[in-house]
């Protein structure tokens, strides 16, 4: 079967050139694309290169032994969670708790019986898809399909990290639903739920793609808008408001829902040591303003780096 760039990527390290020939030639029906390294420290930089989806790895290698080679990968966040079945002529029970003990998923003796090895690397390629799956869900709303807050978390982290090594535009708002509990208490929860879950479609179709919305917690979302000025995301989130006050609700036509957004953002300068956790507390300010002078509106306001101090941009409240 040719090899499919979709197909798994499986990793052999051995220092046997034989049990390369003979993997690549017994391996080749399977859905998989099977590339090899023949000592331990290449391995273990092409396993950290290529994050592949199984390693198969020997244990008796000259310059880094396999059991190195398996705790270098444990060690690395990137690696830690890839399937690793251990080939070996040692079959001693010290060796194989050894390995387990160091993470290994499966532990297969040499001379190997190939229809089993092939069971035990179809086994390890599950598992890794289904880690892949929960490792997803882990950052999925289960009710809106957005990133939940650990997810909101990891993205913002990154982006404020990078916008300090690399200067460019970037704003955060934080959004509250209005009135949220009167919802549950008049129409009852799912009518809640289904605002909640129109807010999240709404959030996406109004905002791009490389914009990141998700469910901070209860009635409270983020939008995270990469290469977007405090003026530019004002508009975006003015879009927003607006659109919300237009949706008609099945469980509640006759009752309109509005939102109140907290808004900070930088026009690409320095933004000096400020951390993803003050620049999210700006925004929390400006929303509890927003909350605090009538609700359904948007203040919005620039980043405060030291040595600068923030320049109030013009309040905008629903016509
Ligand atoms: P404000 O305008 O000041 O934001 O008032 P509010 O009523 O929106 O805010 P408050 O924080 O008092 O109430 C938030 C409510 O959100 C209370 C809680 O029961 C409800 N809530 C939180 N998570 C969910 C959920 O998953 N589904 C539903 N239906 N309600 C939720
Ligand atoms: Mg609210
Ligand atoms: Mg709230």
């Amino acid at each position: 079967m040719p090899s499919n760039t979709e197909n798994p990527l499986v990793l052999l390290i051995d220092d046997s050139v034989d049990v390369h020939r003979l993997l690549q030639v017994r391996l080749r029906h399977e859905q998989i694309r099977l590339v090899g390294k023949t000592s331990g420290r290449e391995g273990l930089e092409e396993g950290k290169r290529v994050r592949p989806s199984t390693i198969l790895l020997d244990l008796d290698m000259p310059d880094m032994d396999g059991f190195e080679v398996l705790r270098a990968l444990k060690e690395d966040a990137n690696t830690n969670t890839v399937p690793v079945i251990v080939l070996s002529a040692m079959s001693s029970s010290e060796d194989k708790v050894t390995a387990f003990d160091l993470g290994a998923t499966d532990y297969v003796t040499k001379p190997f019986d190939l229809a089993e090895l092939r069971a035990r690397l179809r086994a390890a390629l599950r598992l890794d898809q289904l880690l892949h799956l929960l490792a997803e869900r882990a950052n999925v709303d289960g009710l809106t399909g957005l990133g939940n807050r650990a997810h909101y978390n990891q993205r913002w982290n990154e982006k404020v990290a990078e916008t300090r090594r690399y200067p460019s535009p970037l704003s955060l708002a934080m959004i509250d639903i209005d009135f949220f509990k009167r919802i549950n208490d008049t129409y009852g929860h799912p009518a809640g739920d289904e605002v909640l879950q129109g807010v999240a479609k709404l959030l996406q179709t109004e905002c791009r793609e490389i914009d990141v919305a998700c469910r901070y917690g209860g009635e409270e979302f983020t939008l995270i808008m990469p290469s977007t000025p405090t003026t530019d995301a004002l508009r975006v989130t003015e879009r927003i408001r607006e659109a919300m006050m237009r949706i008609v609700w099945a469980r509640h036509p006759e009752h309109t829902v509005t939102m109140s957004i907290g808004l900070v953002g930088s026009n690409g300068g320095q933004i000096g040591d400020v951390t993803p956790e003050a620049w999210l507390e700006a925004a929390d300010k400006n929303l509890y303003h927003a909350k605090h002078n009538g609700r359904n509106r948007v203040v919005a306001t620039e980043l405060s780096v030291s040595k600068r101090s923030p320049t109030e941009l013009p309040q905008t409240k629903a016509a």
